[in-house]
């Protein structure tokens, strides 16, 4: 293993040294080495046995090489990601076998570290977004409409293989991703990157859904669901001047904050379903479901008007419970779907968000800080650490996060993520430069490959 060889002169500093250690031409503070030692004494790429997805909560770092870079590449050190149900329905198998290991996470803001030489539209330093998507064809009719997230050639920013190379894609709770330009969005600096973590995935999601099926001045629009999509699609909705913003939902606690984010009335699925169909029947424009959970949407059809639609964004385990045909064409009601969104919808979303104010509620999470204090007090032999991401991730599954949970990817802030000593000691140095360079990174992902 190519960090075994450094262990020993760390250990010597620091004993020989007492407190006053200085490596590679740099002096070290104790906090520094102790995050040297613990993540070099132990964290070895191959260190832990193969275990199964059933632990899908249990994680674990890992040593990771990028595929190879590319003219159209971006590399972004990653700061903050969110914590989307994606992540969960696919680590735990809701939709299949995944490809393992798998490192989810799909709503990265970092820096941009290194640009390709035909990238035009990013320099080092920038601060960037990453969502779900990392590929497309660039050629279909999709592709040429505005559509690349309907590709059919799209790839997934992880539990995907590149096209062109073979690798494996990984994701966003890692210290770094390398990403086509295409994919990589500019933030503004109005908003903050632990805010602007959620927009990638949940706000594009629902922003893309609602603008693109006519939410606007005068419209009457429902959303089943007050979550990570949900807060944000509220806000979204109020922002684009709709009249009415009926949000429906299982959790009557969540009245209060419905309100705050901006609806006009909330309603309990259970206690408050006769209220909401004599209040709504047949006036809504539009419905959209964010829930991952089963539905039956044939509660849902009397309250849109003729035309109106139900517009899914959450994709449950199960499949759609069946709806009756009679009634959808006595009522003219559509249904439809809606994935993630465009690059231009993107932009467009982010600067309705600085020009509203519109903030996601996020509950920051430390990707590093559990193991660290687990690998300072307990034996170094444990095989699985469970880890904050790995609470955070439960959290999420249980439904106790309100509303989007982002991990801060702080792997980096050992400094260590380069496959050279020079490199190390450059990395040493700099701290956490923002610009800094890497060729290899740290990453986080649940046992099993
Ligand atoms: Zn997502
Ligand atoms: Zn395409």
């Amino acid at each position: 293993m190519r960090w075994r060889w450094i262990t020993p002169v760390v250990q010597e500093n620091l004993i020989v040294l007492g407190g006053s250690s200085t490596a590679f031409g740099h002096r070290w503070t104790l906090s520094q080495l102790m995050r040297f030692w613990y993540l070099n004494c132990g964290l070895h790429p191959g260190r832990f046995p193969v275990h199964d997805t059933s632990r899908w909560d249990e994680f674990q770092v890992i040593n990771f090489h990028p595929r190879v870079f590319r003219d159209h590449d971006v590399d972004v050190k990653i700061e903050f990601c969110g914590v989307c149900g994606t992540d969960v329905h696919t680590i735990s198998g809701g939709w299949g076998p995944p490809t393992l290991p798998l490192i989810p996470g799909h709503e990265v803001i970092g820096y941009v570290t290194q640009i390709g030489k035909q990238v035009k539209s990013f320099g080092v330093g920038d601060r960037v977004g990453v969502g779900a998507q990392v590929g497309a064809c660039f050629d279909c009719f999709s592709c040429r409409n505005g559509d690349e997230q309907y590709c059919p050639d799209h790839v997934h920013t992880y539990n995907a293989v590149d096209p062109v190379s073979g690798a494996t894609c990984k994701g966003g709770f890692a210290t770094a991703i390398r990403v086509h330009e295409q994919f990589v969005f500019p933030i503004p600096d109005e908003i903050s990157s632990e805010d602007a973590a959620p927009f990638m995935c949940a706000g594009l999601t629902m922003y893309s859904a609602l603008v693109r099926n006519g939410a606007g001045p005068g419209r009457r629009v429902g959303i089943i669901g007050l979550g990570g999509l949900g807060h944000l699609g509220v806000q979204f909705a109020k922002a684009l001047g709709c009249r009415d913003i009926v949000v429906l939902s299982h959790t009557p606690d969540k009245r209060r904050d419905a309100l705050r984010f901006g609806a006009t009335h909330f309603y309990d699925f259970i206690d408050d379903a006769a209220e909401c169909q004599a209040c709504f029947s047949q006036t809504l424009d539009l419905v959209i479901s964010t829930l991952s959970v089963w539905k039956d949407y044939r509660d849902i059809i009397p309250l849109l008007r003729a035309r109106g639609r139900i517009i899914l964004v959450g994709i449950p385990d199960d499949p759609l419970p069946v709806l009756g045909i009679y009634q959808l064409v006595i009522s003219g009601v559509l249904v439809g779907g809606s994935k993630i969104g465009n690059k231009s919808e993107v932009v467009e979303m982010l600067k309705l968000a600085v020009e509203h104010g519109i903030r996601p509620q996020i509950e920051i999470s430390s990707s590093m800080y559990g193991y660290f204090w687990i690998k300072i007090f307990t034996s170094r032999s444990l095989d699985v650490l469970v880890s904050s991401v790995g609470r955070a991730m439960r959290r999420v599954e249980e439904g106790r996060v309100r509303y989007r949970q982002v991990l801060r990817m702080d792997i980096h802030m050992a400094g260590v993520y380069q496959s050279s000593s020079e490199k190390l000691e450059f990395e040493f140095r700099r701290g956490n430069d923002r610009t800094a360079e890497h060729q290899s990174v740290y990453l986080l992902y649940p046992p099993g490959g």
